[in-house]
């Protein structure tokens, strides 16, 4: 028997996260775990908590809350720019449910939107006010078991930020790979890249070799050709059946050239 606590505070949802309880956001994978018997939880919690829906700006950054969905997402004009990458996440019953909380624990293929929120110089706000920045909220979140009640990311303008998920089924497929770039430029040098890949690793991963290829470059089909040849040694993709690691690693390049430099379509 599973007991489902619904809760109208975060604080109350978190102080209720104890032994082999679990959150839920949309539930698109806790559930789907319960309805094939793969849960290792007996107590399902879960917190109506308004908060978790907030979506606020401030300068040069924006707050989502934990709770929001793909489809709130695409539905935001303040989201507009993070709209395609929404799109991206499943099929319409999976983005309707699917929350951007849920999405930094989703596992290897999963984690698309969470691509993005690492190129955009993502955060993640704890329930108690504590923050960790995107890159180690990774490295750390198996066994993680504090409620994140909100992301936080750079807002960026259109030219800079580059999205593109490869996927064998269109159009909602798995991802073979998923690549967000912030790339923020001053007098037409690059200052700042970041570039993350989904799918090359077991958690979404920045591309360190080719950022620094970019950076103080202006953005043309030589500084690109220099972070393609670069990003082959950022990766040991693994194999699934989706795509084999040495598959992932000849067209990784294939596909950061395609994205950045607009071909087949931004
Ligand atoms: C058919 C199908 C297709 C899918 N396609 C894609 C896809 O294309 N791309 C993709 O990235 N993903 C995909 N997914 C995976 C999943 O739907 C998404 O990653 C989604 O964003 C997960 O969010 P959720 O709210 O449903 O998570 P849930 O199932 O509610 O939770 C998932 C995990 O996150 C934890 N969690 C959730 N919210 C919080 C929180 N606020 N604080 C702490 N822990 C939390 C839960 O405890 C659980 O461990 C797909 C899933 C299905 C079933």
């Amino acid at each position: 028997m599973i007991a489902v606590e619904t809760f109208p505070s975060i604080d109350q949802a978190s102080s209720a996260l104890t032994g082999d309880a679990i959150y839920l956001g949309g539930g698109t994978l806790v559930m789907r775990a319960l309805n094939y018997g793969e849960q290792n939880f007996t107590r399902i919690v879960r917190s109506t908590d308004p908060t978790l829906k907030q979506i606020a700006a401030s300068g040069d950054r924006i707050t989502i809350g934990a709770g929001v969905t793909m489809a709130e997402v695409m539905a935001s004009p303040e989201l507009s720019f993070l709209a395609p990458v929404a799109r991206n996440v499943g099929g319409p019953a999976v983005r309707n449910m699917a929350s951007v909380g849920g999405n930094l624990f989703a596992e290897h293929p999963y984690g698309d939107f969470t691509v993005a929120l690492l190129a955009l110089k993502g955060s993640v706000t704890l329930n108690g006010g504590g923050e960790q920045e995107m890159e180690s909220f990774l490295s750390s979140r198996s066994g993680f078991t504090e409620v994140v009640t909100s992301v936080s990311l750079v807002r960026p303008s259109e030219r800079d930020f580059f999205w593109k998920k490869v996927s064998r089924v269109k159009p909602k497929g798995i991802s073979v790979m998923s690549i967000a770039a912030w790339l923020p430029q001053s007098g037409g040098r690059i200052s700042g890249a970041r570039i993350s890949f989904g799918a090359m690793g077991a958690t979404p991963l920045r591309a360190k070799s080719a950022e620094a290829a970019l950076e103080g470059q202006g953005l043309d089909q030589s500084s690109v050709a220099a972070a393609c040849a670069a990003v082959r040694g950022d990766f040991q993709p693994p194999d699934d059946a989706l795509a084999s690691g040495w598959y992932r690693s000849e067209v990784a390049p294939v596909h950061l050239r395609r994205m950045l430099l607009g071909e087949g379509g931004r």
